[in-house]
């Protein structure tokens, strides 16, 4: 039987990248190969297409500056996302692209930076600027992160929601939702990086891709995760 093989596409990789995102594409790749899948990498950066074969596609923070450098190429990307996105891709957006994933972020200084409406909200520069650990419950498990935005984030519907706060603002500091899911489309304020501490959502996001392109016989083997979970009970405990 030949082997299987999960296409892995980083959108944006240089514009887009803070506290550590950059690992969440790391963490899927190891975790994947050490299933004894193979993992192609695609760095997709401004003028790169969307490779239509992406297995899953990820997206990190930015200072609003990146977010405006990333806004015109991303509406140039947005039929093949959504497309992506309608067939069921794995997508993992952070915090700046979680916002451009939704309809606009408006900031601090007026700029509107137009988003591509994968996700039903919209975001707007607000006051205070939310820092620290985070903690919320989701379908998954409770997960634990770091978040850092003055955005503040309204859903048009919150039960879409990604989590549920415990700790931390989440996606406004007001109503305890924390990310948005639409489909195979994760999008969260957690850097972290995210994946390095909660296992469970970094195989979450390779068993539906894998059972996606295989079956839904399609399993992963387990692994020794103790060593995650001692970064997630180490991150657990920090006080915000
Ligand atoms: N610039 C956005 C904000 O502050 C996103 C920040 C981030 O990606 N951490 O809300």
């Amino acid at each position: 039987m030949s082997k299987q093989n999960l296409h892995i596409v980083h959108l944006y990789p240089k514009e887009m990248n803070i506290y550590g995102d950059t690992g969440n594409t790391l963490i899927l790749r190891r975790r994947a190969e050490w299933r004894d899948i193979d993992v192609r990498v695609s760095l997709v950066g401004i003028g790169d297409e969307v490779p239509h074969d992406a297995d899953i596609i990820l997206g990190g923070g930015g200072q609003d500056a990146g977010q405006d450098k990333v806004q015109a190429d991303l509406q140039e990307k947005a039929d093949a996302l959504h497309k992506l996105a309608f067939d069921g891709t794995v997508m993992l957006m952070i915090c700046g692209m979680y916002q451009l994933f939704g309809r606009a972020f408006k900031t601090g200084s007026g700029n509107v930076i137009k988003g591509i409406s994968i996700l039903p909200l919209e975001t707007t520069a607000g006051l205070e600027r939310f820092i620290g650990n985070t903690v919320y419950q989701t379908e998954f498990g409770e997960t634990v992160a770091y978040e850092n935005h003055s955005g503040v984030t309204s859903l048009d519907d919150k039960s879409l929601a990604l989590g549920r706060v415990v700790q931390g603002a989440g996606n406004n500091g007001l109503d305890k939702t924390e990310g948005c899911r639409i489909k195979n489309v994760f999008g969260t304020y957690s850097h972290g990086p995210l994946l390095s501490k909660n296992p469970v959502l970094a195989d979450l996001l390779l068993e539906i891709a894998l059972k996606r392109k295989y079956g839904e016989s399609a399993m992963l083997a387990l692994l020794d995760d103790s060593l995650e979970q001692e970064a997630y009970k180490f991150a657990k405990q920090r006080p915000r």
